[in-house]
């Protein structure tokens, strides 16, 4: 069995406000957990707060892998104040392509330094860079297997699909991209990510902007909603996720985007800050 935990689904930048917190103001940060307890984080938004007790609970004996999508704040800002990397028994591996010349190394090192920010962390740290594509290798992490590809954003940005070799779960996670700008290749990669070896359970995609606004926002570097549900149809995934929200859209107009989204895609919904999905055997 497989556990994906939203820890924030908002893009762009947090929000604060008693009209967003149904669907949530933290900024990109997920967790994923294999049935023996196996962990994996994608990205580092405020969201990673909401991780932190879960992550703390389970004990400091296994490493953490930490992946990141590309290195735009909103999808990095949370890693500063979080505790676990205070902890010098704590094992985390930062683990990510090379984009436009920079690893995660030197993005998480130039975040938390002088002026940014006071201390250094103290867990046990390792950093990988991943190759471009995994070809017919990917990282493996507990049961899980990591394979990415390259999608459309500026500064570069990876989605990355897990499966669960153990219950034969399976999730995409495309955030940060613009559909209509990809180019064929970006769109039969990020389609291959999708379908193989077989239709992910889950694609949870960048839907930040609705199809109307989509040309006055071209080169901004999203999705449509409507997007993500073609993507979806196409790949033939089970569950589609939309997520990275926009930072004025409050409860009322997601609901109203909601509704729209279950009117045009057959097992679709709209991330909230604190989803949890379970998928695979024994769901
Ligand atoms: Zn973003
Ligand atoms: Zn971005």
């Amino acid at each position: 069995m497989m556990r994906i935990v939203l820890g924030g689904v908002r893009g762009t930048s947090p929000v604060s406000h008693p009209g967003f917190m149904r669907y949530g103001g933290a900024t990109t940060s997920l967790l994923v957990e294999d049935g023996a307890g196996a962990r994996l984080v994608i990205d580092a938004g405020t969201g990673l707060r909401a991780l932190q007790p879960r992550l703390a609970a389970a004990g400091a004996d296994a490493p953490v892998l930490m992946l990141f999508t590309h290195y735009h704040l909103d999808h990095l800002i949370g890693l500063p104040a979080f505790a676990p990397l205070y902890d010098p028994d704590w094992q985390v591996l930062f683990a990510s392509p090379r984009r436009e010349g920079v690893t995660a190394e030197s993005a998480v090192t130039r975040l938390v330094e002088k002026p940014f920010w006071p201390v250094a962390f103290r867990a046990r740290q390792r950093f990988r860079v991943l190759p471009d594509a995994p070809g017919d290798a990917p990282v493996c992490h507990g049961a899980l297997a990591v394979r990415w590809c390259a999608v459309h954003h500026r500064n570069g940005c990876h989605a990355y699909r897990i499966d669960d070799r153990e219950s034969g779960a399976s999730v995409v996670f495309a955030t940060d991209l613009e559909w209509r700008a990809s180019d064929a290749a970006e769109r039969d990669a990020l389609l291959r990510l999708c379908r193989g070896p077989r239709p992910a359970d889950v694609l949870i995609m960048d839907g930040q902007f609705d199809a109307a606004e989509a040309g006055r926002f071209a080169g901004w570097g999203h999705s449509a909603w409507q997007d993500a549900v073609e993507v979806a149809a196409a790949a033939g995934v089970g569950r589609l996720v939309v997520t990275h929200h926009a930072p004025d859209l409050d409860d009322a107009a997601l609901d109203r985007r909601g509704l729209a989204l279950e009117a045009l895609g057959a097992h679709a919904c709209l991330a909230q800050d604190g989803m949890e999905i379970e998928t695979g055997k024994n769901v």
